[in-house]
């Protein structure tokens, strides 16, 4: 999030930038010192939804607007398994010889797990995608609901859209 603001302020010194999204970790990214003046404000799906009810605007009602593509790659991310899934197809297209082997790791217990392995040499993987939400982001504290079918509705997305490249 802190190097996405600081790349969107480089772009554009006007611009104002607001985080939206399912994890509440970002309230306290928010905070480094070393991304101030980066993001503007953060808030989570549950709070952009209080907003809206709060000024009663019916969404349904609403003309919609073309959002900016992602990639496949872009739209796993949510899930688990698809940051992995990202950095291995990203070293392919660069020709990488470094082979991935990740592990996807689901909620803290597997997180601290890996890395208590890594540390004593004995993981057999090179990669650790640590996702402090069980299922991922999808799973994040801030998400309106948490649907079992959410990682498929995700994967469905993934597959509409237009660029395959990582980004
Ligand atoms: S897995 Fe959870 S804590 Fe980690 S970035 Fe996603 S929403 Fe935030």
């Amino acid at each position: 999030m802190g190097t996405m603001g600081r790349f969107l302020k480089e772009q554009d010194g006007t611009a104002k930038t607001v985080f939206i999204g399912p994890c509440t970790a970002k309230k306290t990214e928010f905070q480094r010192e070393e991304y101030q003046g980066y993001v503007d404000s953060v808030m989570t799906f549950e709070e952009l939804q209080a907003l809206i009810d709060s000024k009663d605007i019916d969404v349904t009602t609403l003309e919609k607007t073309d959002l900016c593509q992602a990639s496949y790659y872009g739209r796993i991310f949510a899930r688990s398994g698809g940051l992995s899934e990202a950095v291995a197809s990203d070293m392919k297209n660069r020709s990488s010889e470094f082979e991935v082997k990740p592990i996807s790791c689901n909620g803290i217990e597997e997180c601290r797990s890996a890395l208590l392995k890594a540390s004593k040499g004995v993981l057999p993987y090179n990669f650790i995608e640590g996702m402090a939400c069980k299922g991922g982001c999808v799973g994040g504290a801030g998400c309106l609901n948490h649907d079992d079918k959410n990682a498929k509705k995700i994967d469905d997305y993934a597959k509409e859209a237009t660029s395959e490249n990582v980004k």
